[in-house]
């Protein structure tokens, strides 16, 4: 039987091309973890686009880098990214950094890549460090499956419609989130998933002071009720477990609907209830109920 040649990686894709957009993963706390060829790329692109140009400057000063650096931030992503996709298509090349990580997850990084897709400019990234991979690596809750949340909205009513959009959600989660924002977030989780749902904060990964503590979500709100949420932080929150949703209603949907009807609900508000539990749309329970009542008519 012949197998595969086993292969430890190329370094053929290593040259600086004009035009070309380079997503460069800087590192999320420690220093050591920016690539060989990610100082390669900063060290030759023609400028560098940083979300914080003093922050950067100061990286690329440490490893004794001097660019032309421009900014490139939330508000003003919109004319900064017109003008960088000009240069772009003008020949020259673009190291893009964001604050710390990947660009691109959670920072503006998305916006510009969106433009030179549209224009047709080259964009290729050099991988590095990402918070949320990191943490979920960590975890020791389920990876199969993973949905990436992002921060949480401040505005109460997205986020409510955030975590309602979450229940039932049985992949494992992902969030971002400050620290005078945390005690809110386990709160709002509680009421949503309930005080016994495992979670795993991650704090200050690849720093000195990385913890990683593997808890419940009553108990993480338990211990910083006594202690300040400082640095900064990834939740990794367990899917909702398989069994609790098949045990809290019938298989059958017939069944389900006159079982909500029988418990005083209207004939549409039993089919609206019913379809909200099961997550599908309600014109399909409507539906199937109509079907029901023909065929025994
Ligand atoms: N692009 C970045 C990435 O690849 O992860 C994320 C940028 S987002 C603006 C910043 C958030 O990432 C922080 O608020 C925090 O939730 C998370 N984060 C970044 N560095 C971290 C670290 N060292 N430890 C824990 N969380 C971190």
């Amino acid at each position: 039987m012949s197998y595969p040649k086993k292969t430890i990686g190329t370094d053929e894709k290593n040259a600086i091309i004009g035009g070309t957009l380079y997503l460069v993963a800087t590192p999320i706390g420690n220093l050591s973890d920016l690539s060989e060829r990610a100082l390669k790329v900063l060290s030759e692109v023609d400028f560098v686009a940083a979300e914080d140009t003093r922050n950067s400057g100061l990286l690329l000063s440490r490893f004794g880098i001097s660019k032309p650096m421009i900014s490139y931030f939330e508000h003003n992503k919109r004319e900064r990214g017109e003008s960088i996709a000009a240069r772009l298509e003008g020949g020259e090349s673009c190291a893009l950094i964001t604050d710390a990580g990947t660009p691109a997850i959670s920072d503006p990084g998305e916006d510009i890549v969106r433009v030179c897709a549209e224009r047709g400019i080259p964009v290729t990234s050099i991988p590095g460090a990402c918070a949320a991979i990191t943490a979920l690596t960590l975890s020791a809750l389920p990876t199969g499956r993973f949905v990436f949340e992002g921060f949480l909205s401040g505005n109460k009513t997205d986020r409510r419609e955030r975590f309602e959009e979450l229940l039932g959600e049985r992949r494992t989660m992902i969030f971002y989130e400050a620290p005078h924002h945390l005690r809110q977030t386990l709160d709002d989780m509680i009421r949503y998933f309930g005080a016994d749902r495992p979670v795993t904060l991650c704090r200050e990964l690849t720093k000195l002071n990385e913890e990683v503590h593997r808890t419940t979500l009553g108990e993480a709100a338990a211990y910083y009720a006594e202690k300040d949420p400082r640095g900064e932080y990834v939740l990794v929150v367990g899917g909702s477990a398989e069994k609790k949703q098949t045990e809290d209603y019938p298989e059958d949907i017939a069944e389900h609907v006159a079982l909500l009807e029988a418990s005083g609900m209207k004939r549409m508000d039993a089919i609206k209830a019913c379809a909200k539990t099961r997550g599908v749309p309600k014109n399909e329970i409507y539906n199937i109920i109509n079907r029901k009542d023909d065929d025994t008519e």
